[in-house]
């Protein structure tokens, strides 16, 4: 079973920026106005799903 990833909605994402500064392994960067996850770094902790307020990351696998 693969696990879980975070993704993102780019068409939801207002470019706050505040998943980028939260997430602890640094897979968050900031690409073309919105946010961008780096797939290799990303734990699955969830972490930036809870902060967004636009609902604009997915976990999944
Ligand atoms: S917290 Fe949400 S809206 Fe803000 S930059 Fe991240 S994905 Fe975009
Ligand atoms: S799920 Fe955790 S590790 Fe993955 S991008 Fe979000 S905050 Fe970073």
């Amino acid at each position: 079973m693969s696990k879980k990833k975070a993704h993102i909605i780019r068409s939801s994402c207002k470019g706050c920026h505040e998943c980028v500064e939260l997430c602890p392994s640094e897979a968050i960067s900031f690409e073309d106005g919105g946010a961008c996850i780096d797939p290799d770094r990303c734990t699955g902790c969830g972490s930036c799903v809870t902060i967004c307020r636009f609902d604009a990351i997915v976990l999944r696998t």
